[in-house]
């Protein structure tokens, strides 16, 4: 008897453990796809929000960019002056290459007046969705990504706490010498001058078919992302040089903005695959440097 009256009360017991733990498990279903549906919500809002333009400054709620307020803004009817640089160091005679001093007086120059630099993707935004930028704004850009761009400029763009651009030809990182070097890069990166493209050998582009153009924007694209692990969205073409198909390449490639080596300042209306910028050349006095940056017309008086 004794026997029968534990088994019943075993059984009951297993019994009662069964059922909550059912319950248990029911509740925490629901819990599980309660969370789950509130997530989808969250995405979808989200996605709202991705494709939201405020009515104000036709801005995005996504912005990677600083958002600037207060007077003297800019909106994107006006251009804005994109200067391009290559060596900052001295050689006899070879104007591409700016004595370090000079640059220094440059920057210092855009410093004490007042001058914010850019990064693109606030460039980006000014020129898609007229957020607006300050009256006295400016990109740096560097081509090719000389060893010089880390040993001489960046510590001046880092003393004076303004951002640049360098863009890289690919093929000759790690590879060859006076070129930047993978962790330069990444140092760089770090700091907040980006680094964008100038394809994998410094291509001609107007001399390559449509699929060799695509190759080399897409490979350059590629192995910066891979490197420093961002998106790659910008290109300097290579001597400022291209054609129809570069155009057509280098959106199939991803890329949302493209600059050439035409001399001016940039705007929408140029369009987003072939914007003007603004030639800094050894022989250039600081005069020559405020007129190019002070005028948008600078190239007509010239
Ligand atoms: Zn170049």
């Amino acid at each position: 008897m004794i026997h029968k009256k534990a088994l019943i009360t075993v059984a009951l017991i297993f019994f009662i453990v069964a059922v909550s733990y059912g319950i248990y498990r029911i509740k925490n279903y629901n819990v599980n796809r309660e969370g789950k549906n509130h997530d989808q919500i969250n995405l979808k809002v989200n996605h709202t929000k991705k494709e939201d333009i405020n009515k104000n400054g036709n801005q995005l709620n996504t912005a990677k960019g600083r958002t600037f307020t207060g007077e003297n803004l800019k909106y994107n009817t006006q251009s804005v002056p994109v200067l391009y640089y290559h060596s900052i160091g001295y050689e006899k005679g070879n104007e591409l290459r700016i004595p370090k001093e000079k640059f220094r007086e440059q920057i210092k120059y855009l410093k004490e007046n007042g001058y914010t630099a850019l990064t693109m993707d606030e460039f980006y935004e000014f020129l898609i969705y007229n957020k607006p930028i300050p009256d006295k704004s400016v990109l740096i850009t560097f081509d090719d990504g000389y060893s010089d761009n880390y040993e001489n400029a960046f510590p001046i763009l880092k003393e004076f706490g303004l951002k640049a651009t360098i863009f890289m030809i690919t093929s000759s990182i790690d590879n060859e010498k006076n070129f930047l070097t993978s962790s330069q890069l990444k140092e760089m990166e770090n700091y907040g001058i980006e680094v964008e493209s100038h394809t994998v050998n410094h291509d001609k582009l107007d001399e390559l078919s449509y699929s060799e153009q695509l190759t080399t924007l897409k490979n350059s694209k590629d192995s910066l992302e891979k490197l420093l692990g961002k998106k790659v969205d910008y290109i300097a073409y290579p001597y400022g040089r291209w054609n129809q198909d570069t155009l057509k390449a280098s959106k199939a490639a991803g890329y949302k903005l493209a600059f050439t080596a035409a001399a001016g300042w940039a705007n929408k209306d140029e369009g987003l695959y072939t914007l003007d910028r603004v030639y800094v050349s050894a022989n250039h006095d600081i005069d020559e440097f405020q007129r190019r940056l002070t005028n948008d017309n600078y190239n007509s008086s010239n």
